[in-house]
């Protein structure tokens, strides 16, 4: 699933093709994403300048002086800058062609993803207005986590995997920063110390930063925007490593389900010594 880093890339990655370029047409092969593209999209967007590109959580925002465009890329979506045209392929739904030739291509297998129209600040849209504080912004502190968690009874890792506490972090994300941190994933929120919280802010910021930079991850069903696969993924530490050795003290990492999310962590660098007193009363 795209997390922030790989929309952030692809933001970066078409943003040169489409910024201060007219749209010239645009095709809709398949209308029913995860919420419904608009009937008149192909109209109102007809003749349109592309004034910016910007993304805000996982959401990508195509700015224009007359509105803006609304992307999500869902569970498996991706966006393609064509220089010319290509016969679509299957799951390719929507071809947004600009005047200067280029074509920008939405392909989604499995049909979560959403592109909406506002004529309204993109930020007071349903979609958006719910979401959390921006990772990569100074808001997003150690003092913040701290203050948001207090009152929270919840995993650490489902509470930073919520997009209505903080945008965009996925399971890829919220696994390799609790383990950069050494925070247990399924310590409760409330629990983690004000000192853990800026080491764990920290590595969030650290980590994406990096991911931004090599493009991404490495999963199957993404690309950037050029169609080469993201560089990230040979720098993950525990995601997708369970069974395998800790690159840090080499013990065999573990894993668990946490909000519905397959969570791998390190036994001994995430060893918790507030959640082991927990479990130890709950046994007395
Ligand atoms: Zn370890």
């Amino acid at each position: 699933m795209p997390e922030l880093p790989e929309v952030e890339t692809t933001a970066r990655g078409i943003l040169p093709h489409i910024e201060g370029q007219v749209i010239a047409r645009v095709i809709i092969r398949q209308r029913k994403l995860r919420f419904p593209i608009p009937l008149d999209l192909e109209k109102i967007l007809q003749g349109v300048t592309i004034t910016k590109v910007k993304r805000v959580a996982k959401y990508l925002l195509l700015e224009s002086s007359s509105g803006t465009l609304i992307l999500h890329l869902g569970m498996s979506g991706t966006l393609r800058i064509f220089t010319q045209y290509q016969p679509p392929k299957k799951h390719d739904h929507v071809d947004i062609e600009f005047a200067n030739h280029k074509i920008l291509r939405f392909n989604d297998p499995r049909r979560f993803g959403s592109l909406l129209w506002t004529m309204d600040e993109p930020l007071s849209h349903p979609l958006l207005k719910s979401c959390g504080v921006e990772p990569l912004t100074k808001q997003f502190s150690g003092h913040y986590l701290w203050s948001i968690t207090r009152e929270k009874k919840i995993s650490i890792k489902a509470l930073l995997m919520n997009h209505k506490m903080v945008s965009g972090i996925g399971n890829i994300y919220a696994t390799e920063a609790l383990h950069a941190s050494g925070i247990f994933p399924d310590l409760s929120a409330h629990l983690v110390t004000l000192e853990k919280c800026h080491d764990l802010v920290k590595s969030i910021k650290d980590i994406l930063k990096l991911a931004i930079k090599r493009g991404g991850t490495t999963l199957k069903d993404f690309t950037d925007s050029t169609g080469k696969p993201g560089y990230f993924a040979n720098q993950l530490k525990v995601y997708g490593r369970a069974g395998l050795p800790c690159f840090t003290c080499r013990t065999t990492l573990d894993s668990m389900i946490i909000a519905q999310r397959s969570t791998v962590y390190c036994p001994c660098c995430q060893f918790d010594v507030p959640l082991l007193q927990s479990r130890i009363f709950r046994q007395v």
